[in-house]
């Protein structure tokens, strides 16, 4: 299929007032396929958004571009300045939605009027009775209530909320869209009717591949074809979807998978699974495996050198052991924890 981004050696780094350097982006490569959701999994604190930013070339102080390249269509955008970005890439080529973006609707205007926001930007000379009906009609293929676009944001549910900010997103038909945490705010069953909706874009070809960013490895079942998993900043392993949820080899993501669940911190009901520990501190040099501190199969190779990502078939991964050791040592996890 054809690859329509190409991500190589990407790296962002967030410089504070105190002249500290936070590399939050981390030598990050990925192609994305036409007609593929890449899922992109991680704890809090992973680079996960930043990586979405990074991406979508939106660096803004502190944020600030390091190295390598991110191409779409033979153009590198990540060296493309912003008013280009904005003319050429940003809606058309490619769709962002922020974290948390249901929440930053502007609460004084109709949704129909955000959606022409959205079109008269990119849709020169566009009238407003044309915006209406192309909106009247994506939101009927896509089984959005019509009248959805004559309301105000605060009088939406937060799954309809979420619908419609995907809706809006996507209403130029981007070929890729970038959505960070779409589902994280939502109960179980908008979670559900969200994903669908990702899906049917892409089925009905509104856009031709996606990204989805969640904290929640085990979601990506539903519409990741492939995943990253990521980690202070760096991809610990990637490939098919299947393999990484069924088969993780990472003790990260094998972690993410297989950790002890406990009930989430004052969300009623929601489980979270957790890995004992805490990230490293991006701002101290790393040497060897970010992992080294939390990893119960750690040894003293694990922490000399950077580890560099492993090829194994369709898989990478970035861990001293090989995939044998590591299966090995999972069996015997397993076996002592039943006897
Ligand atoms: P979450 O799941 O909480 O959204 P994330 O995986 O999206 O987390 P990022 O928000 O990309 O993580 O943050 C990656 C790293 O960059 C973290 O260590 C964070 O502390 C740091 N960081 C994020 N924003 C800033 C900022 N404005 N200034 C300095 N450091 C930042
Ligand atoms: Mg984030």
């Amino acid at each position: 299929a054809e690859i329509l981004l190409q991500v190589k050696n990407l790296k962002s780094v967030y410089k504070t007032r105190f002249n500290e350097r936070i590399i939050a982006v981390d030598d990050v490569s990925f192609d994305l396929e036409s007609g593929k959701c890449l899922g992109i999994a991680g704890e809090s604190g992973s680079g996960k958004s930043t990586l979405a930013m990074s991406i979508m070339g939106y660096y803004h102080p502190p944020l600030f571009y390091e190295s390598g390249a991110v191409y779409i269509g033979g153009i590198d955008i990540a060296k493309l300045p912003y008013n280009q970005l904005r003319e050429r890439i940003l809606g058309k080529e490619m769709a962002y939605i922020p974290q948390a973006a249901m929440n930053a609707l502007n609460p004084t205007q109709k949704i129909i009027n955000l959606v022409a926001d959205v079109m008269k930007e990119h849709v020169k000379g566009i009238s407003f009775n044309d915006v209406k009906k192309i909106a009247e009609e994506r939101f009927e293929t896509l089984n959005l209530p019509k009248d959805v676009l004559q309301r105000y944001p605060i009088e939406l549910s937060g799954g309809m909320k979420q619908r419609t900010v995907i809706a809006i997103s996507t209403i130029l038909n981007p070929k890729i869209l970038v959505a960070d945490e779409p589902t994280s705010a939502l109960d179980v069953t908008s979670q559900k009717i969200v994903i669908k909706l990702l899906k049917d874009l892409i089925k009905k070809g509104f856009i031709k591949a996606m990204i989805f960013i969640t904290h929640e490895l085990p979601l990506l079942y539903n519409i990741a074809d492939e995943i990253m998993v990521m980690y202070a900043g760096e991809i610990v392993e990637s490939g098919k979807a299947e393999e990484i949820i069924f088969d993780p080899i990472h003790p990260y993501s094998y972690g993410l998978m297989n950790s002890i669940i406990v009930p989430e911190k004052g969300v009623k009901g929601k489980k979270l699974a957790v890995i004992p520990g805490a990230p490293p501190n991006l701002k101290s040099k790393l040497n060897g495996c970010r992992f080294f501190e939390r990893c119960q199969f750690a040894k003293d190779e694990c922490k000399g050198e950077k580890i560099s990502l492993k090829n194994h078939g369709e898989r990478n991964y970035r861990c001293a052991f090989e995939i044998d050791e590591l299966k090995e040592m999972y069996e015997d996890g397993k076996k002592s924890a039943t006897t």
